[in-house]
């Protein structure tokens, strides 16, 4: 039986993964996260299964190479923690390119909503009995202006979104496709017109710190930024001073850039030294979810399906349309 190693595995993984695998492969689980010095654990698997906080440098690449693992099973959709020149002609790399659009685009509105009503820190007050409303005003949605940054799968779904609130949806995408009831902007354009700005573009080299102090300075005081793609999308020392400087709304974040070893953990018992996150986490206006955006039922179904569809395909010669090459 083919063995899969899968790393950085958490209950919910294993549930839907054993779900659908049932007795095909023989999927270990290891709740350690992929790097160098875990790849070991890989002896004797054909294919290993990462996810997106994995360290999949070109020393891990070697490591799973080098004891025979063929192919790389990735369980989400982003790639950019992997060194993918380094993997090239040694190590065929499958992903999962969507699996609920939905549950992303729906967490980023949720996210949104409950940043601009204030609805956690409505939660914290009346369960202790405190009913007021002193400091809990929001701004309506209806009729301002949307901004996306992104309009593939993930951007679209939330356009869909923001016009159910009846509100103007401007976007920015080097490539887009027409959409509608969206208007495509340049960058600089959306970051002075948008009442929220959602970000649903990839981590690139490009738009590495899309969200800097420049773009900052062009933005509404009162905007919102949401992002639900990637951390690095966002300078966050440059959030931080805005918001200490009340030169931007807000920020709900489902991801951060120093994330990695963090999210997806309990760490409550353990003194957090990420300076820029304990002040962002502490600020009033600012809402922060660990990287749950796709934790959805129907997106972890799809994920292991695919995932393992991947792998079917992979051993069968079958063509490998979720393949990831360094280009
Ligand atoms: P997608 O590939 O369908 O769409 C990405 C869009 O971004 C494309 O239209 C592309 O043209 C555009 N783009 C590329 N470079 C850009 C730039 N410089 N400026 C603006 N737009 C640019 O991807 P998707 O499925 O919509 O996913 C978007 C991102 O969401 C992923 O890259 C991933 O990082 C993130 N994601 C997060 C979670 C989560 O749980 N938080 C889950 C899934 C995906």
């Amino acid at each position: 039986m083919e063995k899969i190693a899968f790393f950085d595995a958490k209950p919910y993984d294993k549930e839907w993964f054993d779900k659908i695998n049932g007795s095909k492969y023989e999927i270990i689980y290891y709740e350690s996260r992929l790097r160098p010095e875990s790849a070991r654990l890989a002896d004797g698997c054909r294919a290993v299964c990462a996810f997106v906080n994995d360290v999949i440098n070109a020393k891990t690449i070697d490591a799973l190479v080098q004891m025979g693992v063929e192919v790389l099973l990735m369980r989400c959709a982003g790639f950019n923690n992997i060194a993918l020149s380094a993997a090239r002609d040694k190590l065929t790399i499958l992903r999962v390119p969507a699996y609920s659009p939905h549950a992303v685009a729906e967490h980023a509105m949720g996210m949104i909503l409950a940043l601009n009503r204030k609805i956690p820190r409505a939660y914290i007050r009346t369960r202790d009995f405190n009913f007021s409303l002193v400091g809990l005003t929001g701004f309506d949605l209806y009729q301002k202006t949307a901004g996306i940054i992104g309009t593939g799968k993930i951007g679209r779904v939330f356009a869909k979104i923001c016009r159910g609130f009846d509100m103007n949806v401007i976007a920015y995408d080097p490539k887009p496709s027409p959409l509608e009831g969206v208007e495509y902007v340049d960058a600089d354009e959306l970051f002075r017109r948008s009442d929220i700005i959602s970000l649903h573009c990839p981590l690139t080299r490009e738009t590495r710190y899309i969200i800097d102090d420049a773009a900052i300075g062009l933005m509404k005081k009162s905007a919102l930024i949401v992002n639900t793609s990637r951390g690095q999308l966002i300078d966050s020392e440059a959030l931080l001073s805005a918001l200490n400087d009340k030169r931007i709304g807000g920020a709900a974040l489902d991801v951060y850039e120093e994330e990695s070893g963090l999210f997806f953990e309990d760490n409550s018992d353990k003194i957090v030294t990420d300076e820029v996150l304990s002040l962002l986490v502490s600020r009033p206006n600012v809402l922060i979810t660990s990287h749950q955006a796709f934790l959805t039922e129907e997106a972890l179904h799809s994920i292991a399906e695919v995932t393992l569809q991947n792998f079917d395909d992979f051993l069968n010669g079958k063509e490998l349309v979720n393949e990831v090459r360094a280009q």
